[in-house]
């Protein structure tokens, strides 16, 4: 199947749950639009490409995905330009790295253009959806996940593909608290830190919610050897500002997920000149400059918040509360700047938005 061959078959929902829609009390990530697209994977190829209304899945007991986790996924966001138009932000980074994440999980990959043109559809089809209202936008969900039904561990034959669409406001409302890990890990090297794959998530919970048991909304992952350097913060890659430098954990190591809005980050600061650091943090870099005032700034980065600053890093037994939101000029600027190119108030001069 070629991408003139890639022919989605539309089946339209004969109602919309819009009218329902509460846009003052929108949770994150619990009401979904009134589309899906769904194909499987059988005999070595993709079949039967379609957008659905939106439904539940059937499934046998013994799905392998249930059993031994081969399930990956990806996230990014639909938003609607100043002027109406629509754009998604860099679907093709997003395309890229499903497939890397498919390659480690031994599943088969999605063709870039047909993962990219299933958004495409669906986002056109439910297009109502993308709010209109700032620091609002549509969340897009592509996952895919093993289907034979057989509990013998090996590789599925077979796996279904979707993508689900869900308006969401901002993720965090207010800078976060977070506690750097000094005994959990959430990705060794040589594991699948680097794949968004499903069983990464459900391993970080149990030690998350100790953080938030003791007041923390997130943890600050550290090596999973030495726990003596940085890597992640949360589901978000982590940055911090010292001597106006921006430095962040090197991606060179497969335990740190490659993030878009950290790259993005990145290339917006190198091109206004700022110097970028892409290197080993280690924890005692980090204290040492809360401790003489030196750190400017932190924050994480990711689709879900693009951009979160943090209030307060917990270590050991101490607490560090950092510079108040007021002084940190650059990542506001940083923030400012990526949510006007992507509502097309900024010149997008990296040629980041899809137009749908
Ligand atoms: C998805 C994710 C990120 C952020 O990636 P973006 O492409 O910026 O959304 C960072 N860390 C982890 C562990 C993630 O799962």
């Amino acid at each position: 199947m070629t991408l003139s061959e890639f022919s989605i078959s539309i089946d339209k929902s004969s109602s919309s749950q819009l009218q329902t829609m509460d846009w003052e009390n929108l949770p994150f990530g619990k009401v979904f639009t009134d589309h899906m697209f769904v194909m499987e994977y059988r005999d070595g190829s993709w079949s039967n490409p379609r957008i659905t209304p939106f439904q539940h899945i059937e499934m046998h007991p013994a799905m392998s995905a249930i059993h031994y986790g081969q399930s990956i996924f990806e996230g990014l966001k639909a938003y609607r330009q100043h002027d109406g138009r629509l754009s998604v932000f860099r679907p093709d980074m997003n395309a890229k790295r499903f497939n890397e994440s498919a390659k480690r999980m031994c599943m088969p990959e999605v063709p870039e253009s047909w993962l990219i043109e299933a958004i495409r559809s669906l986002v056109k089809i439910d297009s109502d959806w993308v709010p209109n209202k700032k620091g609002y936008s549509l969340y897009i969900r592509p996952f895919m996940f093993a289907t034979d039904a057989w509990v013998g561990i090996k590789p599925s034959e077979t796996y279904t593909f979707m993508v689900i669409l869900s308006p969401v406001g901002n993720y965090y409302s207010e800078p976060v608290r977070v506690k750097i890990e000094p005994h959990y890990t959430r990705a060794a090297k040589g594991g699948v830190g680097r794949a968004k794959a499903a069983g990464n998530y459900g391993a970080s919970m149990y030690p998350a919610k100790f953080a938030q048991d003791n007041g923390f909304h997130q943890l600050v992952w550290t090596d999973a050897k030495e726990h003596k350097y940085i890597e992640e913060s949360g589901t978000m890659n982590i940055v911090f500002q010292i001597n106006n430098t921006l430095i962040t954990p090197s991606e060179e190591e497969d335990t740190i997920l490659r993030g878009i809005t950290k790259r993005s980050i990145l290339s917006l600061a190198s091109h206004w000149g700022i110097p970028v650091e892409e290197r080993k943090v280690s924890v005692a870099e980090i204290v040492d400059a809360l401790k003489s005032g030196t750190l400017q700034d932190a924050f994480g980065a990711g689709t879900a918040a693009t951009l979160a600053h943090i209030a307060v890093i917990g270590y050991e037994d101490e607490v560090f509360h950092l510079p108040a939101l007021e002084s940190r000029e650059l990542s506001l600027r940083i923030k400012n700047h990526l949510d006007a190119i992507k509502l097309g108030e900024a010149e997008d001069s990296f040629g980041w938005n899809a137009l749908v």
